[in-house]
């Protein structure tokens, strides 16, 4: 066994160099799980100095990280459960995540429409959001602002003339949940971390009763092998009770996983001015987002028992949805068919007898089993950097106990999540002009622009100047530089890890990815050299993703 955590690059062509070192390394900490909790915890624990390993069963993101609202959000409705501690720690992280990670976590104003007859009345939301404000310690410029009913219908034309009160007017912030998984476990690999998808834990590996190490099953070769680590955390999301159960360690208290789905619209079917957090008739609340050339909406809330590994959205999911869209803004004309695509996903959330889903604290936990596994659970991405410093807290605890060495405090509060980070909020939207005016140049559309900013930052720059060894047209020649860019620094192994997680196209460009399956999925082929089998099942499992985004089914898949 070596000692040393040599770094690697993060190409998909070092699988196997990665792969070697898992084998034959010693961990001091091995995290199964590559969400953004397991991924933020790689980088909390690499950037202190810990020998650090991370296995991911599927592709990094591809659990609740990548099916989220995408919102680095206070949590506006926990306040209603009053959980003020989790309203202040999230409040107050979004500002840090967005210094950290400026073009991926982008400031957005939300619209909350006071309706005749609403859960909201005007006093208690403003009320309401000045104590958001004040727990997030919102900055003077962002805090909110109560508008009257005609200011609230010039910010807003589509909502109900005969019902809008008024409106709540606030800060919060957007992401790409899966872009910003992707960066932290990128950046936790150039801190030393390997990292590998497609290898599940199978098993448990003890010593004297303690667990020291996973047995792994690497899912693309069939191949089973082990890796030894002093320490083992779990951020197996909604997965977390599957693997106490197989270390016995499942007591009291348990997750209670519900289900959340969101569905897309063409942007001219919902053409909102900005974001809005609505009132469903159910009196829940749910949002609308625009987002280039889509809006989406979410989410649902319900109690899931079905396949954790393919969650799929219902008819009853879709049209509550839309009935909700209705009932806010009537005069909308949008119809079933006008959904282009969805996508559900699964709340690990820690069950408490006798609460709804919507009632469930959305708070994390830490569990500790007596042979020495540590597992997270609950909580939200927007604590994703909280969480991994309390869990690699625990963890160090542990490793200085046995290796007699101390560790230094997290720092991950002063981790950029970029190369070359663009600076504040003001420079992002200046570089996405910039880009959006050279892209135009180049023959693409000017939306192009805020896409490749918004995803890739200041790395558009390596994607846009590859993009001439392309003799295709600029749409191709830019999808191609961007699988060459995932291939290069981002370990796709599968087509749909390139047009589910590191480009999102699935859930908001469906279009583009009809026209670049083909184009890309060939490249992808030539750069990983797959045999003509593996490419037919890359090219049929994409065929399921697309059904399972477009389709909508009678009952959950169980
Ligand atoms: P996951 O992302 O699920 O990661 C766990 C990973 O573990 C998975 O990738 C899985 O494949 C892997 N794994 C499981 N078992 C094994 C094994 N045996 N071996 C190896 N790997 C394994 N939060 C916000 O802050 N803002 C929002 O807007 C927001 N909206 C949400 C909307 C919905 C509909 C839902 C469902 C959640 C939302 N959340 C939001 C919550 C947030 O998405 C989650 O808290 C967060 O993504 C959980 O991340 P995780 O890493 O803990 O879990």
């Amino acid at each position: 066994m070596t000692a040393v955590n040599l770094q690697t690059t993060f190409s998909s062509k070092d699988r196997d160099v990665h792969l070697e070192r898992l084998k034959s390394t010693y961990f001091e900490l091995l995290i199964i799980g590559g969400g953004a909790t397991g991924c933020g915890i790689a980088l909390d624990a690499a950037s202190r100095g810990i020998k650090t390993a991370l296995i991911e069963k599927d592709d990094f993101a591809s659990g609740t990280s990548s099916k989220s609202t995408k919102l680095i959000h206070g949590g506006l409705r926990y306040l209603k459960q009053l959980d003020l501690r989790l309203v202040r720690e999230s409040g107050t992280e979004r500002a840090v995540v967005n210094r950290l990670a400026p073009h991926l976590v982008l400031p957005e104003k939300m619209l909350l429409p006071l309706i005749k007859g609403g859960t909201f009345g005007k006093w208690s939301t403003s009320f309401g959001l000045w104590l958001y404000d004040m727990l997030a310690k919102v900055r003077r410029g962002d805090k909110r602002r109560m508008l009257s009913r005609k200011e609230t219908l010039e910010t807003e034309p589509l909502l109900d003339r005969d019902k809008v009160i008024g409106a709540g007017y606030y800060a919060e912030y957007r992401t790409d949940d899966a872009r910003l998984t992707i960066e932290l476990i990128k950046k936790a690999n150039q801190f030393g971390a390997h990292a590998l998808n497609y290898c599940k834990a199978v098993d448990f590996l003890y010593e004297d009763g303690s667990i020291n190490g996973v047995r792994c099953l690497d899912t693309l070769s069939g191949e089973s092998f082990d890796v030894k680590a002093r320490v083992v955390i779990s951020a197996a999301g909604p997965w977390v009770d599957e693997l106490r159960k197989l270390n016995h360690s499942i007591g009291e208290r348990r997750l209670h996983l519900t289900k959340g789905v969101h569905i897309v619209f063409p942007f001219e079917k919902v053409p909102v001015s900005q974001s809005v957090y609505f009132d469903a008739p159910d009196g829940r609340m749910v949002f609308a987002i625009p987002r280039g050339k889509v809006t989406y909406v979410g989410t649902t809330d319900t109690n899931y028992k079905g396949d954790l590994d393919r969650v799929v959205v219902t008819e009853e999911d879709r049209d509550y949805l839309i009935g909700a869209l209705l009932t806010i803004f009537p005069g909308l004309k949008v119809t079933r068919n006008d959904v282009v695509s969805n996508w559900a996903g699964l709340r690990p959330l820690i069950h408490q007898e006798g609460k709804s889903p919507s009632e469930l604290s959305r708070r994390d936990e830490i569990f500790l089993a007596d042979d020495g596994l540590i597992s997270i659970a609950g909580g939200k991405l927007t604590g994703y950097r909280k969480m991994a410093e309390r869990v690699t807290d625990k963890a160090v605890h542990r490793l200085q106990e046995v290796l007699n060495r101390q560790f230094p405090e997290s720092t991950t509060s002063e981790i950029p999540l970029c190369k070359r980070c663009i600076g504040t909020n003001e420079d992002v939207e200046d570089y996405i002009k910039e880009v959006k005016s050279r892209v135009v140049k180049m023959g693409l559309e000017e939306s192009t622009g805020w896409y490749l900013v918004t995803n890739y930052g200041s790395q558009s720059e390596d994607i846009l100047k590859s993009m001439t060894q392309f003799r295709r047209s600029p749409e191709v020649s830019l999808a191609l530089a961007e699988a060459g860019f995932a291939i290069k620094h981002e370990m796709i192994q599968t087509l749909a890890d390139f047009f589910v997680r590191r480009t999102g196209n699935l859930y908001f460009d469906i279009g583009r990815v009809h026209q670049m399956l083909e184009p890309v999925g060939q490249f992808i082929r030539e750069s990983l050299e797959w045999p003509d089998q593996r490419f037919r099942e890359e090219m049929d499992l994409m065929q399921q993703y697309i059904h399972d985004a477009t389709h909508y089914y009678k009952t959950d898949l169980i």
